[in-house]
């Protein structure tokens, strides 16, 4: 990614209010983020952990959605990010669920995905965090490739979302 300041991250979400966005905990040490190996931003709201933001870079710009993280015990054996393929041991891979309306009423309006339950893509893509217990798959995929795979699934969620606001 290139460097976002607050601002920008702020004015990217698509599926909140302005003042929702204007609120959101942004990630801590956000000047110290190393840019350039992050595919997309993630991350869990240290003050309500069941609040989580992804914000990626698309064709359109910057677009970052609100996510809430459902913490119900996803059934035993490894389960897949549906954005990194990263394979997890049971805790390690939440269900997200993501409105599609920026109004809170519209409940049913949402789409549910599977993903890193730190949100920490990035690092599961470049290797630099694995998870314990659980062998991955073979891949021939060259980091750089993973990392473009990674890229696009991001997108094509963000894309999924925004679709459907229109
Ligand atoms: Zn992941």
């Amino acid at each position: 990614m290139q460097q976002h300041s607050e601002k920008e991250i702020r004015k990217s979400f698509i599926n909140c209010s302005k003042g929702a966005a204007q609120r959101l905990n942004v990630p801590k040490g956000l000047a110290e983020t190393d840019w350039d190996s992050e595919i997309f931003l993630g991350w869990i709201d240290p003050k309500a952990p069941q609040n989580a933001y992804v914000v990626a870079e698309t064709e359109n710009g910057l677009g970052g959605l609100v996510l809430q993280k459902n913490d119900q015990k996803t059934r035993g054996g490894a389960q897949m990010c549906q954005l990194c393929m990263t394979l997890h041991p049971g805790s390690g891979v939440s269900m997200f669920s993501i409105q599609r309306s920026k109004s809170t009423k519209e409940h049913y309006n949402s789409i549910g995905t599977y993903i890193c339950s730190d949100l920490k893509c990035s690092d599961y893509t470049w290797g630099k965090k694995k998870p314990e217990g659980v062998r991955q798959m073979e891949e021939t995929l060259t980091p750089e490739e993973r990392a473009e795979r990674t890229r696009r699934n991001v997108e094509g969620l963000i894309e999924r979302v925004s679709e459907k606001m229109k």
